[in-house]
Parts: structure tokens; C-alpha cells; sequence
């Protein structure tokens, strides 16, 4: 063995101990560093090491060239995208992953893959699935509708008698995607699989709303020739807009089509009395994307696939092998998904729901939510600043009052990032920002910081 990799074997509780304490530091600094450090670039590139130093030795290196220049992603004002932190039991279901570094796919080897699914069942009553929907874990949502979409691109040749995971996707002959205001990774999964870009057809939405319209729906269904794809969108990313799920999945009686729901982060609506309505219908899918890296607040990457036809999952993505064994009535994880090997990725979402259970992750979606809420007023009292859209959820979509150019919101963005970080959008046509919540640690306190940032960049700029 190396020597310097046998010292650190003999070493090991010492330099985990070294780890902790540098967690501790960088999670207890997480509140004062800057949210989005902007002036450091990257530090200068360093060789290959012919020799190594040691993992102490690269934890120092770390912690001084790289740790400074990382964002506060993990923390309560990083309000970019739609960003989690990670709770601490999730931290520590990740740390465990990487301890026993389990490559999960196979029931030849131990419970991993049974740990999956026990906490796909977990997650399946956290959204109100019934158990017609078999899960598997993926790395984001983006996989997660790539997964269904290919789901439903095997359900398009089932209807017409071919298999495109067999023949290919020109078994199909054209292919339309319905729907209103889909994510862009929709877009990216339909070119990946083969169906392409321009498969997506928009369907009209309510007047003033990113939620499609069903009616229009109905009438591009009927114009449809042969059977169709739909993706309901539960959950936009600019107005947190909800698609009417038992509305959609209604038309199912009239025209044949597979229903995917994007519900990323909507899913977690579920879990508040007050926005539970909002998921309803979303059981009738027969394919759904969520996100657990975002509001289930689990470290990166971490989604979840649900569909009703498991069947299809295993005839697209078997992976054919002398020494993986026969596919069976349950299938491995390795037949499942478009990974073969792949971490115990649950372990995370399995940690933080046995510690804080459906009440604690209740609490979380429903603090995000009236943080949302507040910043909304606060910001529509300042008159500098104008809201975009009702807050529906737990984004804040708004804009300069005057003159909301891309070029004067970039600089208001650059003027806060110290103190709030949040990202660029454009709503029927008009420039604006997002501030999206869903970490577990954001607070009343923290919307007051970040609407104050905001007040006091908007005199800044000319
Ligand atoms: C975030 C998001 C995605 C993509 O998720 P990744 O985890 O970044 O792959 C897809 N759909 C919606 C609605 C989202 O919010």
C-alpha cells in the first residue's frame, strides 16, 4: 500500500474527526458568508501530484483554495432555481451512503435495494400515490422525466404494436408532447430519447396563468391523430402554477394518451392543508417526476420516478447479462433505470423521513411557503419593485418597477448576491427575477435580510 495511504487508514477515526470539525465551521459560517461570493474566479489551476500528502493535507488545500469561493448554496437566502439544503439527518444518510458504499442494484447482493424501496413507499403516501405506482430513485428530476417519457414513448408502440426499445424510435413515425408551460428539461428529454425537440407541442393556458387550459387540451387531443403523450405540469417554476390534474387526467374517457406529471417540487404541495387541493388527480398519472434534492431538502442528486406501468420500465431499460440473472416479477434496480450501478441514493431520503416524518417535513413546506408570502407583500410595498404573479406557493416572481431591462435586473441580482441569491427569468415577455423557497433552514428573519438587500440595491442602481 502507499504510504501515505496506509497513514491515513491508520488514521482514519482522527481524520473523520478532522471532516467534522470542518463541517461543523463551514455549516455554523453558512449564515455570514456571502450567499454567492462574485468577485474570486476559480484560484490557479494545480499540477497532478506525483506524491501525495495526505487526506489532512487535501482537506487544508480544500478549505483554503476552493471552500472560500463556493456558494451558500446549503443555506436560508440562496433562493436561485429551486435549491434544498440538506436537513441534518439527511447529512448524515450521505455521509452513511459513502461509508458503505453500496452499489444497490442487484438481489444478489445485500438489502439496499430493499432500503429503496421501503422508502419509495414512504414517499409514494407522502404524495398521496396509491400503490399502483411502483418508484425508483434517479439523480434529478430532469432523469426522472426522461425516465417517463421513455416510459411513454414504450406505451406509443405498445398502441401501435411495435416496441421502440426493440426496433427503435422509427418503429413510431411522429410523435406529439402536449402540453401548456413544461419545464425545459422536458424538452431535453425528448431529444435524448430519440422523439426530439420539436415533438412538443404547447397547448394553450388560462388567460394571465401558466396552467393549461383543459379545454384547449381537449381540442389539441382531438386533433391529435393516434395516440398522444400529455405532461401536466404541477408546479411551474415561475408562478408555482398548477395544470387542474383531475381535469386532465378526465380526458382519458375521450382520447388515448399517456399522462406524465412534471410535479418536481409541487408534489410537496401534499403536504400543506392549505395547497393539498393543488395535487389532487395527481395518482391518475401514469408516469410522475419528483424532485428529492429540492424540497424534500436531501443533498444533490436525488429524484424519484413513479409510474403505474413497471412493466414498460423493466422492457426499456433490462439490462441483459449472463451474470445480472433473469428479470422476475420484481424486477432488480439495474433493470429499472438508465443507470447500472448508482449509490445507495435513498439513504438520504430514508434518514431525513424516519427523523422528521411527514410533520416535519409538513413544517418545512409550510415555512417556505409563508416566507414566500412575505416577501411577496414586502416587496409589493416597496415601489421600486412590482410582483409578476400572485404568490401561489413558494416562489416570488418580480421586476423592476421602471424600466425592468435584463441588463439593470442583472445588476440588482450582482448588488444582493452577498446577502440574497436569486435568478433571472422572463414572464409573457416581461423581464423579471425568482426567489424561490425551499430550504429547511429559511426563517422569517432571513425574508426580512433579503427584502431589505433588495430595497436598499434598487437605489443603488442607476
Ligand atoms: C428543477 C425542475 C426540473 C429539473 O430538475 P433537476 O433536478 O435540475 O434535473 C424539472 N421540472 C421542474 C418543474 C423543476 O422544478
Amino acid at each position: 500500500m502507499d504510504p501515505t495511504l496506509a497513514a491515513d487508514l491508520a488514521r482514519l477515526p482522527a481524520l473523520l474527526d478532522a471532516v467534522r470539525d470542518a463541517s461543523a465551521e463551514a455549516l455554523a459560517g453558512l449564515d455570514a458568508r456571502p450567499v454567492v461570493p462574485l468577485r474570486d474566479g476559480p484560484p490557479e489551476p494545480r499540477r497532478l501530484p506525483a506524491h501525495g500528502a495526505g487526506a489532512e493535507a487535501a482537506l487544508a488545500d480544500f478549505r483554503d483554495r476552493w471552500e472560500p469561493r463556493l456558494s451558500a448554496s446549503a443555506g436560508p437566502r440562496y433562493l436561485g432555481f429551486v435549491t434544498g439544503g440538506a436537513t441534518p439527518a439527511a447529512l448524515a444518510g450521505d455521509w452513511l451512503t459513502a461509508v458503505h458504499d453500496q452499489n444497490s442494484n442487484s438481489g444478489m447482493d445485500g438489502a439496499g435495494q430493499h432500503l429503496e424501496r421501503e422508502t419509495v413507499a414512504w414517499l409514494r403516501e407522502l404524495f398521496g400515490l396509491t400503490p399502483a405506482h411502483t418508484g425508483t430513485f434517479v439523480s434529478g428530476a430532469t432523469m426522472s422525466n426522461t425516465v417517463g417519457l421513455a416510459l411513454a414513448r414504450e406505451w406509443l408502440g405498445e398502441r401501435l404494436g411495435v416496441s421502440p426499445a426493440q426496433d427503435g424510435v422509427a418503429a413510431l413515425g411522429p410523435v406529439r408532447v402536449l402540453s401548456g408551460a413544461p419545464h425545459s428539461s422536458i424538452a431535453k428529454a425528448l431529444s435524448v430519447l430519440g422523439l426530439g425537440r420539436a415533438a412538443l407541442v404547447p397547448v394553450p393556458t388560462l388567460p394571465g396563468r401558466e396552467a393549461v387550459d383543459p379545454a384547449a387540451l381537449d381540442r389539441a387531443l382531438a386533433d391529435t391523430p393516434g395516440p398522444a403523450v400529455v405532461v401536466a405540469n404541477a408546479g411551474t417554476v415561475n408562478t408555482v402554477d398548477f395544470d387542474d390534474l383531475r381535469a386532465v387526467a378526465a380526458l382519458k374517457d375521450r382520447h388515448d394518451f399517456w399522462l406524465h406529471t412534471d410535479a418536481a417540487f409541487g408534489a410537496f404541495a401534499a403536504l400543506s392543508p392549505d395547497h393539498a387541493h393543488l395535487t389532487e388527480g395527481l395518482d391518475a398519472s401514469d408516469s410522475v417526476c419528483v424532485d428529492l434534492h429540492k424540497w424534500l431538502n436531501v443533498p444533490y442528486d436525488s429524484a424519484v420516478q413513479f409510474t403505474r406501468r413497471r412493466d414498460l420500465q423493466a422492457r426499456v431499460f433490462a439490462n441483459s447479462a449472463a451474470y445480472l440473472g433473469p428479470l422476475g416479477a420484481d424486477p432488480d434496480l439495474v433493470h429499472l433505470t438508465p443507470e447500472n450501478s448508482h449509490r445507495l441514493r435513498a439513504l438520504a431520503a430514508w434518514f431525513t423521513l424516519r427523523a422528521y416524518g411527514r410533520e416535519g417535513h409538513r413544517e418545512i413546506v409550510e415555512r417556505d411557503t409563508a416566507c414566500a408570502l412575505e416577501l411577496g407583500g414586502l416587496l409589493e410595498a416597496d415601489p421600486a419593485l412590482r410582483l409578476l404573479a400572485p404568490v401561489r406557493l413558494n416562489v416570488v416572481c418580480f421586476t423592476l418597477a421602471d424600466d425592468p431591462t435584463p441588463e439593470r435586473l442583472a445588476a440588482l441580482r450582482e448588488a444582493v448576491s452577498a446577502e440574497v441569491f436569486v435568478t433571472p427569468t422572463v414572464l409573457g415577455g416581461t423581464p423579471g427575477l425568482r426567489a424561490a423557497f425551499s430550504n429547511w433552514r429559511t426563517t422569517p428573519a432571513d425574508v426580512r435580510r433579503a427584502a431589505e438587500a433588495l430595497r436598499a440595491a434598487t437605489k443603488e442602481i442607476a
